[in-house]
């Protein structure tokens, strides 16, 4: 099923193949600590093809957070270039840059940074309503994302009453009202149980098979599994990217719960 894709030849395969999804060159970022600067990004080269399903693994400390937060763009590099759908992320205006992020980026954090005060529809909906969509229109969209992720009938409770794996499903769920290019995922898993993971796990595989572009940080590596690529980092820089499978996995089932 993504044999074409995979291959990235552009004859014949699907019109996603033909760009990337994320460029990144020479990335450097340094923060200004109280004693010594600390170099979290030392020079971050990493191209991601449409479709791609990648795990970004590496140490506490290493750069994954500083690097996911560059691509979306909600910090700036000192040094280098990131093009997301071949749009500069680099370089452009807060507003410009805002509209961007709108548009391209969906990103869901350990914490899932729930509005706890809202329903669950309202939280999935209002990122559209941010980007000016109708309200109408917004809502159709929660509805039909909250029903494929499994939590369609949610939609008018207060998050509150949700286990951690449907919290964070609802979390995927917002980052996904946008119909974003990347879906970036910080440590997704990091804060549930076994279940509430591989709850989790098995919706970013099915988003996957589905042609959504994840990139994926974790220290787990049975998490890691569920990826197509393995992206090493280590001291603020890419050490290895492997594939991980070189055939797509007949365990991955496209099943709406
Ligand atoms: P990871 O996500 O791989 O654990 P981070 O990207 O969060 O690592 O951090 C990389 C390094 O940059 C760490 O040494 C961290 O302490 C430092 N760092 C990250 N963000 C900031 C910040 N806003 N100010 C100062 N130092 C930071
Ligand atoms: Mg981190």
């Amino acid at each position: 099923m993504n044999t074409e894709r995979r291959a990235g030849g552009s004859g014949g395969s699907s019109p996603q193949t033909d760009t990337a999804a994320l460029v990144t060159r020479g990335v450097r970022r340094t923060f200004e600590a109280d004693n010594a600067p600390v170099r979290a990004l030392r020079g971050v080269d990493l191209t991601v093809r449409r479709g791609e399903f990648v795990a970004l693994m590496g140490p506490s400390g290493c750069g994954k957070s500083t690097l996911l937060n560059l691509v979306a763009g909600l910090d700036v590099p000192d040094e280098g270039t990131i093009m997301v759908a071949d749009e500069q992320v680099t370089g452009r205006s807060e507003d410009d840059l805002a509209r961007m992020r709108r548009r391209h980026i969906g990103i869901v954090f350990q914490f899932f940074n729930l509005l706890e005060g809202m329903t669950v529809l309202e939280n999935v909906a209002l990122p559209a309503l941010i980007a000016g969509r109708k309200r109408r229109m917004a809502e159709t969209r929660a509805r039909d994302l909250l029903d494929l992720l499994g939590i369609g009938d949610k939609g008018s409770s207060l998050p509150g009453v949700l286990s951690g794996g449907q919290r964070q499903r609802l979390a995927i769920a917002r980052a996904l009202a946008n119909d974003p290019t990347l879906l970036l995922a910080d440590e997704p898993t990091g804060a549930l149980d076994s279940e509430g993971g591989a709850e989790v796990i098995e919706l970013l595989r099915r988003l996957h098979a589905g042609g959504q572009t994840v990139i994926l940080v974790t220290h787990d590596a049975d998490v890691a599994a569920a990826a197509q690529r393995l992206v090493r980092m280590r001291d603020g820089r890419i050490v290895t990217q492997d594939d991980v499978s070189a055939e797509p996995d007949p365990a991955v089932k496209v099943e709406v719960r």
